[in-house]
């Protein structure tokens, strides 16, 4: 079965968040259930190749169009990441949509990830190999299977099945219907907003066009067939509830592994732990990690729990929540420590702020960067790690600090409804309670579940190494999604 995923991200090469780790995770997975498995994404300027192997430039172009007489040259470039087949596409047009130093934030994005959909179909058209899965990603891909179905389906091309994720609704794709190339789909209805119908909406497009559509949780597919959840777009996916699909993400067990972890100055083991009795060599590591961390950022070690935050500073992750969270584990004794990268101006100030206030404060440290080896330090580091999350269709954070024996406050949303299991109030069976959850996302909310973690490290002990041994124990890789995936693919 030849599988081609198509993503504007992938980790170790060109990540921003949570859709890279989950292309990366999901490829790295099949190719060990042996698929035959392709990634295709865009060359950018700003791409991480360290880590690829046989990269290199195709001697042969590839032609792609744009509009009506206009032609365009394509370099292909391919590498090999961790066994994974990698495909590279180099648009030669005026644009020059990819030469730029960031992923995302231009004006004409859209547009952007638009030509390069296009590009795709035609380099998997004029390379001809068969093509049994093609599994796109968010709006940024989510014109392949409308371009498929409306273009490229009648020419001598054939693609088995396609395939539309959806890692976050919040995100659509918009652009001025007048100002988008709709060449070849000027019939094809599907991209015209349902709300605004002068703005072509490619997500929306996807959802009607694609074979299947899966979302990156179970609780998240039921969120979005609500208005609460989904973003202007639950008629449309209660209309196609028959081939949505809700499979939890996992997360890759090697990158996230504190026992080889090239960014711990203490690895440890965590997954093996299986009795109470070893928790205490994970405690042990964790403290040397946390004085590496403290010595690293000038902050006085302290037996004080740690808190910590490693996210994008966007509205949907709850930026005042945040905040409150920082000052709440002051009040209640406890240090913070927030990794944030902020794509957004308006908030960056905000937090810029922040992080001037505490700047000598011996409890906290804001630090405003997109830095990997640092969030694995902290995910070691740390003994909590607070998601106060408005709306998270699955949530990486929660499990990579599971598996770091870090316990998750999470707001009970999306996917961390799915892996978060209170200590106290939830229903589960004990050894699946791995948490502090709130289910309102306001301060009385983060108060209730964070104070309750914050007392737990020294004045509940033993229910805190229950804990821990629960919240390590769980199995979050690839290899059930995998096969999840597999079987939809075999539909
Ligand atoms: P999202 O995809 O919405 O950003 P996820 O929880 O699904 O959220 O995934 C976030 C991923 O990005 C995790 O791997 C997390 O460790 C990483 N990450 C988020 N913010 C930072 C940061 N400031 N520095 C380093 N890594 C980060």
């Amino acid at each position: 079965m030849h599988i081609v995923h198509v993503s504007a991200e992938l980790a170790k090469v060109a990540k921003v968040g949570g859709l890279a780790d989950m292309v990366y995770g999901l490829a790295k997975e099949l190719v060990h259930l042996q698929a035959d498995v392709e990634v295709i994404l865009p060359k950018y300027a700003c791409l991480d190749t360290s880590h690829l192997k046989k990269f290199h430039a195709d001697k042969q172009k590839v032609l792609s169009k744009t509009g009506k007489n206009s032609v365009f040259e394509n370099t292909i470039w391919s590498g090999i990441l961790d066994g994974i087949k990698i495909t590279f596409i180099e648009p030669h047009h005026p644009l020059l949509p990819f030469d730029r130093e960031e992923i995302y934030g231009f004006a004409d994005d859209v547009l952007r990830f638009s030509l390069f959909s296009r590009t795709v179909l035609d380099y998997l058209c004029q390379r001809g190999k068969k093509v049994d899965v093609l599994h796109v990603h968010d709006w940024q891909t989510a014109l392949i299977p409308v371009l498929y179905t409306h273009l490229f389906k009648s020419k001598d091309f054939c693609v088995g099945k396609t395939v539309l994720t959806l890692h976050n609704l919040d995100y659509q794709g918009k652009y001025s219907k007048k100002e988008f190339p709709l060449e070849g789909l000027e019939n094809s209805s599907c991209l015209e907003d349902a709300h605004q119908p002068d703005l072509v909406n490619l997500l929306q497009g996807g959802i009607i066009a694609a074979d299947i559509v899966t979302t990156v949780s179970p609780n998240y597919k039921k969120e979005i067939q609500t208005p609460e959840g989904g973003c202007g777009l639950h008629l449309l996916l209660q209309e196609h509830s028959s081939k949505l699909h809700g499979i939890l993400n996992g997360i890759d067990p090697h990158f996230w592994n504190p026992k080889e972890d090239p960014f711990l100055i203490y690895p440890y083991e965590t997954s093996q732990v299986t009795s109470l009795k070893e928790i205490g060599k994970v405690l042990h590591a964790k403290e040397h990690n946390k004085r590496h961390l403290y010595s690293l950022l000038n902050l006085q070690f302290s037996d004080k729990p740690l808190v910590a935050a490693i996210t994008r500073l966007v509205p949907q992750k709850g930026p005042d929540l945040l905040i409150h969270a920082i000052r709440r584990t002051l009040s209640q004794g406890g240090q913070f420590i927030l990794l944030g990268s902020c794509p957004i101006p308006e908030l960056k100030t905000v937090f810029e702020k922040l992080r001037l206030e505490f700047e000598k404060d011996p409890n906290v440290r804001v630090i405003l960067e997109h830095d990997e080896p640092l969030a694995h330090l902290l995910f070691a580091a740390a003994e909590l790690l607070i998601i106060p999350s408005i709306f998270e269709p699955c949530g990486l954070t929660q499990m990579i600090a599971m598996r770091y024996g870090t316990i998750p406050i999470a707001r009970l949303s999306g996917g961390l409804a799915d892996t978060v299991f209170d200590v106290e109030t939830s229903t589960r069976p004990l050894a699946d309670r791995n948490g502090f959850t709130f289910d309102y996302p306001d301060a009385a909310g983060v108060n209730w579940a964070l104070d309750r973690a914050l007392s737990y490290p020294k004045e509940q002990k033993d229910k805190w190494h229950s804990l821990l041994l629960h919240a390590m124990q769980k199995d979050f890789t690839w290899k059930n999604p995998a096969r999840e995936y597999l079987k939809l693919y075999a539909l």
